[in-house]
């Protein structure tokens, strides 16, 4: 490998603090390379010129055929339950961890590559992608993190020139991808099974110090850790219902320690409500649908709980007894944030007591439910009504009646409409503008791509010329199906 002369460091620190969970790998060479979309803002963040990484060196250390002396890419060991099921070899198949950057904030972060190859971990898979459904995480990476979501970003995808086979042959690409750390449940769950605890001490001990550092001086280091990303995750989950984002493969490996999404699958965004939205084509069960999020998180969490039972406490019964203590604080965290963020929904003050915001709340879910109301476009169209026009929101409902009922009551509370605006996204990456998208890309037309990339990465702003990127998918687009490792 050559060194690619950028004056940006790629540590090593993953791969030299948990040797036992990193196999050194590098990329597979790229035919033809071509750069479909760089995210200029993170670049810059991270300390590259983003002309230097659109030139030939740069493209090639998106792709990871050229790194910086110093990095030691790496594909990362993982376990996961998937859909319930236990695999206790899963791993970065298609993936590397370059290594980690220091971002302008003085925050550490992980830069890594989706789609550079079959690593040890494929398991009979090609370790390839398609630009599809690379592009498909680059756009709603990137909505998630304008609309305040925690999220990995997406700083580039590049396409290699090389067909990848899936039902028919298509363009392959590279996404190059930035988190605060890869680190997983999964990367406990799978720590846990080494025979040696010391493995599992250093990787909570790394976890610790990479994203929950007030852990460390805790009473119980292992135990604070493990609130600390309870905490997170219930905070994650909330923000994810009030924006009515359905993750869709919410497997233990696709749940982060740092509170960041991470994943971008089969992910898709609900329109009209319904707690049973379910978008992809292998939950037929519907176990990761909408409303069975904040409870599969429980689930997820409890996963790292037994995995982290060892540093808890000599004793395994008291070692039980303190995870059930600190996992039982999600439900609470998760409906004050929730409830918190209805708030900022619906303009109420932040001091509007429980008692009278969760039955307002309630009762709007069931009666927005009820009516098939799209859930991103009626907050807007709620806005309207703080300014007192109340005709565009109730133009939704079927029970107008009911409805009233409800408005009079909001408007007893006096809500912000400039609040609003600023709580409720006008453009959410909307499931027929996405495959609009990603086609017109594959054919090798990116201009609809960018336009959508420009919405949605300034989701509350509401501009002429982008009206029918706040609108809901036409009756014809039909019911929607998203798929997985594609
Ligand atoms: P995901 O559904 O993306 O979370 O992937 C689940 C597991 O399958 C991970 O271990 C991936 O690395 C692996 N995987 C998914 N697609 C491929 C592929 N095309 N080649 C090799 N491994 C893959
Ligand atoms: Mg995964």
């Amino acid at each position: 490998m050559n060194a690619a002369p950028t004056t940006v460091e790629i540590g090593d620190r993953f791969a030299r603090e948990l040797p036992e969970l990193a196999v050194s790998w590098r990329a597979e060479a790229a035919p033809a390379p071509t750069l479909l979309v760089l995210n200029d803002e993170l670049a810059g963040d991270l300390g590259f010129d983003p002309d230097w990484l659109r030139g030939p060196d740069g493209v090639q250390l998106l792709l990871g055929t050229q790194v910086p002396a110093g990095a030691t890419p790496v594909a990362q060991a993982y376990a996961g339950h998937q859909f319930g099921g236990y695999v206790p070899r899963l791993g970065d198949g298609r993936a590397l961890l370059l290594g980690e950057l220091t971002a302008a904030d003085g925050t550490l972060r992980d830069l890594a590559l989706k789609g550079s190859g079959a690593t040890p971990f494929a398991r009979g898979g090609d370790g390839l992608a398609a630009v599809g459904p690379m592009l498909r995480e680059y756009i709603v990476s990137e909505a998630m993190h304008a609309l305040g979501v925690p999220t990995t970003r997406s700083l580039a995808v590049v396409a290699t020139g090389r067909q990848v086979q899936r039902e028919t042959p298509l363009p392959g690409a590279v996404l190059a991808r930035v988190a605060s750390s890869h680190l997983r449940v999964g990367t406990f769950q799978y720590a846990a099974n080494s025979a040696d605890v010391d493995v599992l001490r250093r990787l909570a001990d790394h976890a610790i110090a990479r994203h929950h550092p007030g852990a460390a001086s805790a009473g119980n280091p292992y135990l604070a850790l493990f609130e600390a990303v309870v905490g997170v995750q219930a905070e994650l989950v909330a923000k994810w219902m009030l924006v009515g984002f359905v993750h869709g493969v919410m497997n233990t490996d696709n749940m982060t320690i740092s509170g960041e999404t991470i994943d971008y699958g089969p992910c898709a965004f609900m329109e009209a409500y319904d707690p049973e939205t379910v978008f992809s084509s292998i939950d037929s069960w519907g176990r990761y649908a909408y409303g069975s999020q904040p409870s599969v998180a429980v689930w997820n969490l409890a996963r790292l709980a037994e995995s982290l039972l060892p540093l808890l406490a000599e004793d395994q019964q008291q070692a039980i007894a303190l995870a059930e203590g600190s996992l039982g604080g999600f439900t609470a965290r998760f409906q004050d944030a929730l409830a918190d963020g209805m708030r900022a929904k619906l303009g109420l003050a932040a001091d509007t007591p429980d008692e009278v915001a969760v039955p307002l709340m309630n009762d709007l879910i069931a009666q927005l439910h009820q009516s098939h109301v799209d859930f991103t476009s009626f907050f807007r169209a709620l806005g309207h009504g703080a300014r007192g026009d109340d005709e565009p929101a109730r133009g939704l409902f079927l029970d107008l009646a009911a409805f009233d009922a409800w408005l009079a009551r909001w408007h007893g509370l006096n809500p912000d409409a400039d609040a609003m605006d600023r709580a409720n996204p006008v453009y959410i990456p909307r499931n027929h503008l996405v495959e609009e998208a990603l086609t017109a890309a594959t054919a090798g037309d990116l201009q609809p791509l960018h336009r959508l990339l420009e919405a949605v990465t300034a989701p509350y702003d509401e501009r002429p010329g982008f009206e029918r990127y706040a609108e809901p998918a036409p009756e014809d687009f039909g019911k929607y199906r998203t798929f997985c490792g594609t």
